[in-house]
């Protein structure tokens, strides 16, 4: 992917556009795969880095949701199995087979999940990841060491995918541009152009350069999540909200307090939900929480109480119990949920997405999972169709591999999120290339270099956040290695000690937002 050549695309008037897609998340990209690999000449634009929002902040998982099925949100259920099947097949080596045991604390609820989790099976049909079990006391002892043993009946287990959302993205990014899609980061979208009150394109910023672009698309599609409102306000002003946005938070420790490579699922938590606690590049996820908010923000702030809600409910089922102390590093996302703004409770409002086509033809996708964006994307193109006035094409992203698809991952080896491109990174020529920064989590010369030159990574934030998760992992670690690496891209890029400076403190700054004080 090459910025500067795209941005010569947007200045050449030969090019038409047929789809311009706002919004460089779990939905855009998809969006863009779609239209692309249709045969629609496609631009995506994303204000900030490709997933910047949401879809670098969930639990990282490819589920079908068995707080869904609690819900009885049966019908998303069997959409989000058969997509997780389908993410599966292509893209082997970012989705993981992951098993999560479920403790049980009193006789009756091994039967019960072991009964829901055999439906959950049935309706994965083919696409099944592995069949469910009941466990007994010893068995889920043996699985998560770490479990409480006090009262414990017994447990069981059953199977979902794992993926690393944000190196999926990039993968996406490069699927699209690799089926003829033009796409850029740090482009934002000021405003839209209309003629005989039909939306016709979009007024954009350069938000490294400042530059402005009007460019005009046959179908405009907004795919900004939690910021859709802002689009459609651009469309009509008087458009009441369709999204009610909820915050989630994860917090992340260090594996001990796991123990072991199965997940475990926390089937009550206080609040009436579900707890993750998920092994994730040596180091353990949990979350997470459910908190409506009014106030958007593209670094959403972690809430003192959401973090002590997870330390508590994970203290209610772990032996050795994390306290604030051990908290490595801590990240909050916003949901893109769809529904009226005067809807309260979010943790009811269903994750299906809607497709919305206002008067003047804007197409806004809202809601939505990470796990069905391939079906999302679907239903967009499918809609755009008809909007644009184009001729019929099938949409061939079922059997389409993403980038760097490749079987029988090696998962013990750190740039398996790469695919193929793995030993391409490991084969660049650099002094060190291959040695990591850090003997925390991985991060090495050649992969600051590959997401450089091939992943439209500009910023330091875009490298140590989304290109690689280090800030996710170990916030304080990543502080301490932030100078390393700016110096890395400071030689690549030929930039001067302003910039270096620059670059930091405004690291340090958003930092801040995932290290606990
Ligand atoms: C805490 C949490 C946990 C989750 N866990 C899971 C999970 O485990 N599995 C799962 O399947 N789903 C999960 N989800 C849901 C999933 O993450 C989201 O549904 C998905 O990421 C939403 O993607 P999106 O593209 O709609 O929004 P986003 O990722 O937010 O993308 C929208 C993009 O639009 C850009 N944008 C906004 N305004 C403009 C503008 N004016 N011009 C240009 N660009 C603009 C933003 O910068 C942003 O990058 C989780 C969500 C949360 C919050």
């Amino acid at each position: 992917m090459n910025r500067n050549l795209n941005i010569k695309k947007l200045s050449n008037k030969e090019t038409h556009w047929d789809i311009i897609i706002i919004g460089g998340g779990a939905s855009g990209l998809g969006a863009a795969v779609d239209s692309a690999s249709r045969g629609f000449k496609t631009l995506l634009v994303e204000k900030s880095d490709f997933s910047k929002g949401t879809s670098s902040r969930s639990t990282k998982l490819v589920h079908g949701g068995v707080r869904y099925m609690q819900n009885g949100d049966i019908s998303l259920v069997i959409e989000a199995l058969k997509e997780r099947g389908i993410l599966k097949k292509n893209a082997p080596h970012l989705v993981k087979n992951m098993s999560f045991v479920i403790p049980s604390y009193n006789w009756w609820s091994n039967p019960f999940y072991g009964i829901g989790l055999k439906i959950y099976d049935m309706m994965a049909g083919k696409l099944g990841l592995g069949k469910s079990t009941i466990l007994s006391k010893e068995e889920t002892i043996k699985l998560i060491p770490n479990v409480k043993k006090k009262d414990l009946v017994g447990g069981v287990i059953y199977h979902d995918g794992q993926f690393d959302d944000s190196r999926m993205a990039i993968s996406l990014a490069i699927t699209a541009e690799k089926n003829g899609a033009t796409l850029l980061n740090y482009f934002k979208v000021k405003n839209l152009t209309k003629t005989n009150n039909i939306v016709d394109g979009i007024i954009v910023k350069d938000q490294i350069t400042n530059k402005v672009y009007e460019i005009k698309g046959k179908v405009i599609i907004n795919a900004t999540g939690v910021f859709s409102d802002k689009i459609m306000k651009m469309d009509y002003p008087q458009k009441k909200k369709m999204i009610k946005p909820s915050q989630g938070v994860h917090i992340v420790l260090d594996q001990k307090f796991l123990n072991s490579h199965h997940a475990i699922l926390i089937p009550h938590t206080s609040d009436g939900r579900v707890l993750f606690a998920v092994p994730w590049n040596n180091y353990a996820i949990l979350g997470t929480t459910d908190t409506p908010l009014n106030e958007i923000k593209d670094e959403p702030v972690p809430l003192k109480e959401e973090i002590k809600f997870i330390l508590k409910n994970a203290q209610t089922f772990m032996k050795k119990k994390p306290n604030f102390s051990d908290i490595k590093s801590v990240f909050a996302g916003l949901r893109p949920l769809a529904a009226e703004s005067n809807q309260k409770n979010t943790k009811e409002i269903s994750r299906h997405h809607k497709i919305s086509v206002s008067e003047s033809g804007l197409l806004s996708i809202l809601g939505g999972k990470w796990t069905t964006y391939r079906k999302i994307a679907e239903d967009a193109i499918n809609t755009s169709i008809s909007i644009g006035g184009f001729n019929e094409r099938k949409c061939i992203t079922e059997n389409l591999q993403i980038h760097g698809y490749q079987e029988n991952p090696n998962w013990k080896d750190p740039l398996h999120v790469y695919g193929s491109d793995a030993n391409l990174i490991k084969e660049l020529k650099m002094g060190k290339g291959n040695i990591s920064l850090s003997e925390k989590f991985y991060i090495t010369p050649n992969q600051i270099i590959w997401s450089l030159k091939n992943e439209m990574a500009i910023k330091l934030d875009d490298i140590l956040a989304r290109r690689t998760r280090c800030l996710f992992l170990d916030a304080k670690e990543t502080v301490k290695i932030a100078p390393k690496v700016l110096r890395i891209m400071k030689v690549f890029l030929k930039k001067n000690i302003e910039w270096e400076k620059k670059e930091f403190s405004n690291f340090i700054e958003i930092s801040k937002n995932y290290i606990l004080t």
